[in-house]
């Protein structure tokens, strides 16, 4: 198993609700690490190319960027944690890669330089 991954930022603010007590509503300077993995590699070497990878990382990342999550349509039942971050960026990565060979094995959400999340798929690490 070969597995690649990327590392895009962003930045947006949120309020979230921890033990009932609403939060104010506070920013922060996401990095989101994706990850992608193939069995094999393709003729050329790779598992899929970067470029790709960051595309389509970019388009799902420009719709968070410098907004208040709250407001997002897919965060508007679900709260904007970093989880749930996690959770939508791997969903839609793995939609605009289903054509792709590779496929998106997880997702990594920094809300700080010492805090993350992380959502995958099944018991692979
Ligand atoms: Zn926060």
């Amino acid at each position: 198993m070969y597995r690649v991954t990327i590392r895009r930022t962003f930045s947006a603010a949120h309020t979230i609700t921890i033990g009932g007590v609403r939060e104010a509503m506070h920013g922060h300077n996401f990095a989101v690490e994706i990850s992608a993995e193939a069995a094999e590699l393709d003729g050329e070497g790779i598992v899929i190319d970067f470029r790709t990878l960051k595309h389509h990382a970019d388009a799902v990342l420009k719709e968070m960027d410098h907004s208040y999550l709250n407001d997002l349509v897919f965060f508007k039942t679900t709260p904007p944690t970093s989880e749930n971050i996690a959770r939508h960026i791997f969903n839609r990565m793995e939609k605009a890669l289903s054509s792709e060979k590779a496929t998106i094995s997880r997702v990594t959400v920094w809300e700080s330089e010492n805090a993350r999340a992380t959502y995958r798929r099944g018991a692979r690490g």
